[in-house]
This record gives structure tokens, C-alpha cells and sequence, in this order.
């Protein structure tokens, strides 16, 4: 019971708060749990003299500073240090003094490069109003009765306005994808420090371009995790689909598809997510008849056009049919890192179906934790699918009886019979694949999942 133990060494804190020894405890505690709340209470107990050494005062910053607790990076940090620049910086942003802030960003980053955060820097340079401030702006505007007011800078058009103004789908981020904890390292150690930090990364000389492709069976959480990048880089989310490109008409598509790569640019920090990428980027014996080579073509121009400018926007595919994807889409620049999203294991299962159990009138005993052992093999969508199988038994229940009757464990044992793993089908067909096909030893990862569970 993590949480308790903290709780307790605050408490004990605030009786003692001077003792040097205790306060230790509690800093080291809060660091390893990277509990900045509770970080931030020891603070207002003891002040800055908890933080015994230099070392200890330098990770309380980072912590403080990546949950955005500002104030208290002031008290803590130097003044004429780069964490208290950074963090001056941060505030007088939101009050709305942008240039001030921006020339104390930039003195932060010329002392520690370390702190860049492209997000923040596009929100300093006036490129990108953030939907907090674009909502805020737009409400004082209409308070001062003057519904005239402009939010949008040159580069940014009318309809850019409305979508700023539209109530945004709410953010989420690695924390609301269960399990998954490799490829979530994966993509935050290639392509999210690299899109937040891309200075450092050219300091080191180190080439950061190129997308990344997720494949793996359908319905493991691939949009969910683009979904979530976008989050942890703080960056608009473009979810294309296949359908929004594909056009009868000769040329359209390839104007679609243009118009999706400009609106990303000039709406940067970005992320584009496609989905099904065969169907722009397949083989040909695999393509549907509306896909032209011209399409294919202009996608890989594209593509070329972001490794060489790709500032503040990442570009993400997805596939369930990483086999019928052309070799091109994986040249370095283009879909250069291939990422396997496996199906989800015991605890993923469980963090999914604790989340689509959540807010549903249930019974006692309903138990996330069972049902995750007896559904091997499920994907997230197939989770779904039993606990709604499960649900529309509950309500046929109560209609029946006449007055609510929850969702039981009985209930969804019931839904456990009528429904079925869709992951084996594909790790079939992908083990075959893998076997036979496995130029450069892209599955790779299929294969060391297949043995972990018995099935190579
Ligand atoms: P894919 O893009 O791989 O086909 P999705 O990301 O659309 O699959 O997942 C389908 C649904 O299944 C999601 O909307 C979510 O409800 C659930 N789901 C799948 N994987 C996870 C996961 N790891 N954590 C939480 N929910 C998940």
C-alpha cells in the first residue's frame, strides 16, 4: 500500500517538521513514486531545507516541472536558474504575456537544452492557440461584449477557429492504456523525447525523423495509443482513416491527402495518425481498386517531405496487415520503425475491463481480476464486446423483473460463452508470416510473443 505509507510519512512530517532524517525519507519517497502532489505538500511543511543535496533538489525540479507545478519550482529553483526560467516562463504565458515568456524560455534553453518542449515553444511563438487559451480568450472576449474578437493569428483560418472552439475529445494519455508498458517505452523513448527535445537530438547529432508503424490484431489498442502519443506530447490529434482520402474522382484523393499533410504543418505540434495504412500503402495484388499509383505516390512524397521538415508534427500508421504493406512505406524517413502492439496480457485485460466496467450499475463480486484470467487471448474490442453482451443480460433482467437488476459475475460468465478471442486468427496468419517471410527479421517480435505463449 504505497499510497498509505506516504500519507503516513507526511503525517509524521507535519508533527516533526524539522527533522532532517524524516524529511529525507519523505523526499526519497515522493521521488520514487513520482508523487509531485505529495512532494509539494512536504514543501509547505518543511520548506526548501527538506531537500537535502544538490542531487535531490535537481530531481524534485524535474518532477515538479513535468506536473507543471510552477509556483513551486520558483520557491525551490535558483532564481537565475534555467528550472525557475523555465517555469517563469510557463506562468507568464498564461497570464498572457507572450513575449516576456518567450525570452525567458529561450534563456532556459540555452542553459539546460534539456528543458526544450517544442509544445510550449509553438505556444510561445503565437503559431498555435491552445484550446484552454482559446476558450479563455474567446470568453473575455465575449464578457467585454465584444464578440468580434480575434482569435486567430494570420496563419490561422476561419475553420482552424471553429475546431479550436469545438469542445476538444477529451485528452488522454499512456495512463489510460492498460498494460502495453514496452511499446509505450518504445514510442516515448523514439518518437515523443525526440519530438519534445529536438534540439538536444541535433546536438547529439542524432537523426530523428520518420514515423512509426503499429501493427498487430485488431482491436489491441493501436488508435489508442496514437490517441494517447498525442496527449503525452500535448499535440492536436488527427485520426485519418482511409475513407476521409479515398475519392472517386480522378486527382481528389491525392488533394485530400495533400490537405491532411498541410493542415498538420500549420497546426503543429501534431500528431496524424493513419489507419489501415495497406489501404494507401499497400502491395498491389493486396490494394482496393479506388487506390491509384499516383496516391501511393504522393503519400511517399509526402512522407519524404516530413523527414526532411518535420517540425512538431509525428506521423503514425497503423496496420493489421503489416505484410501487405510496401516495402517503400519503410525506408528510413518514412514508416522507418515498426512497432508489434501485442494482444493485451492478464493485467492490460484487467486495467480494460476495469475501465469498461466502470460507471455501470454492478452487482457485488463482480471481479475485473477473474474475468481477466478466463479471457485469454481477448483483445481490448473483444472485452467489449462481453461486457456489452454482458450488460444487454442485465437489462433484459430488469425488464423482466420490473426494476433495475445489475450486472453480475453470472451475467458475464453467460457473455463468456457467447463470445470468443478474435487474436488467435491473426496470430496464425502472422505466425506463418513470421516464419516464412521474415526479411530482416521484421516479426521478430511476433515470434518472441508466440513463444512466450506457448505457441511458436
Ligand atoms: P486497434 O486500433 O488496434 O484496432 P483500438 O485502439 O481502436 O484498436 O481499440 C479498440 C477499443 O478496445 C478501444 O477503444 C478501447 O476501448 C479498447 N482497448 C484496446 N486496447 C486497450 C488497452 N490497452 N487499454 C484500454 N483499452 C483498450
Amino acid at each position: 500500500m504505497p499510497d498509505t505509507s506516504l500519507d503516513d510519512l507526511l503525517t509524521a512530517l507535519a508533527a516533526s517538521p524539522s527533522n532532517p532524517a524524516l524529511g529525507m525519507l519523505v523526499v526519497n519517497a515522493c521521488l520514487a513514486e513520482a508523487d509531485a502532489d505529495a512532494l509539494g505538500r512536504a514543501l509547505d511543511l518543511s520548506g526548501i531545507a527538506l531537500l537535502g543535496d544538490a542531487t535531490q533538489r535537481d530531481a524534485a525540479l524535474r518532477l515538479l516541472l513535468e506536473h507543471r507545478d510552477d509556483e513551486r519550482v520558483l520557491q525551490v529553483a535558483p532564481p537565475d536558474s534555467a528550472a525557475a526560467l523555465f517555469a517563469r516562463a510557463r506562468l507568464l504565458l498564461a497570464e498572457g504575456d507572450r513575449d516576456e515568456a518567450r525570452g525567458l524560455y529561450q534563456q532556459a534553453v540555452a542553459l539546460n537544452p534539456a528543458l526544450e518542449d517544442a509544445s510550449l515553444a509553438s505556444e510561445l511563438a503565437g503559431k498555435v492557440i491552445s484550446f484552454a487559451n482559446a476558450r479563455r480568450q474567446h470568453a473575455e472576449g465575449l464578457r467585454a461584449g465584444n464578440a468580434q474578437t480575434s482569435l486567430a493569428n494570420d496563419d490561422t483560418d476561419a475553420d482552424d477557429v471553429a475546431r479550436l472552439l469545438r469542445a476538444p475529445e477529451p485528452r488522454i494519455g499512456f495512463e489510460d492504456v492498460g498494460g502495453l508498458d514496452q511499446v509505450k517505452h518504445q514510442i516515448r523513448r523514439r518518437i515523443i523525447t525526440p519530438f519534445l527535445k529536438p534540439s538536444l537530438f541535433e546536438r547529439f547529432k542524432r537523426r530523428s525523423g520518420g514515423g512509426i508503424l503499429l501493427y498487430g490484431p485488431p482491436g489491441c489498442g493501436k488508435t489508442l495509443l496514437a490517441r494517447a502519443t498525442a496527449g503525452e506530447c500535448r499535440a492536436r490529434f488527427y485520426n485519418v482513416t482511409i475513407t476521409d482520402v479515398l475519392d472517386m474522382y480522378i486527382g481528389e484523393s491525392e488533394r485530400k491527402l495533400h490537405a491532411i499533410f498541410e493542415t498538420a504543418r500549420r497546426t503543429a505540434p501534431a500528431v496524424v495518425f493513419f489507419d489501415e495504412v495497406e489501404a494507401i500503402g499497400g502491395k498491389r495484388q493486396f490494394s482496393r481498386e479506388a487506390t491509384s499509383a499516383k496516391l501511393v505516390s504522393q503519400f511517399l512524397t509526402e512522407l519524404d517531405g516530413f523527414a526532411q521538415n518535420n517540425h512538431g508534427v509525428l506521423i503514425l500508421g497503423a496496420t493489421n496487415v503489416p505484410w501487405a504493406v510496401d516495402a517503400a512505406f519503410r525506408r528510413p524517413g518514412r514508416f522507418d520503425r515498426v512497432l508489434f502492439v501485442p494482444p493485451p496480457d492478464e493485467a492490460a485485460r484487467r486495467a480494460i475491463l476495469e475501465l469498461l466496467l466502470r460507471d455501470r450499475p454492478l452487482a457485488d463480486g463482480v471481479d475485473a481480476g477473474e474475468l481477466a484470467r478466463l479471457t485469454s487471448g481477448y483483445s481490448g474490442a473483444d472485452l467489449r464486446n462481453l461486457v456489452e453482451t454482458g450488460i444487454d443480460e442485465a437489462i433484459e433482467d430488469s425488464i423482466e423483473r420490473g426494476r433495475e437488476s445489475p450486472l453480475t459475475m453470472n451475467h458475464l460468465r453467460a457473455a463468456l460463452k457467447d463470445t470468443r478471442s478474435t487474436t488467435l486468427e491473426w496470430l496464425t496468419t502472422a505466425r506463418n508470416h513470421a516464419r516464412y517471410a521474415n526479411q530482416g527479421g521484421q516479426y521478430d517480435e511476433v515470434l518472441e510473443f508466440l513463444k512466450q505463449h506457448g505457441a511458436g
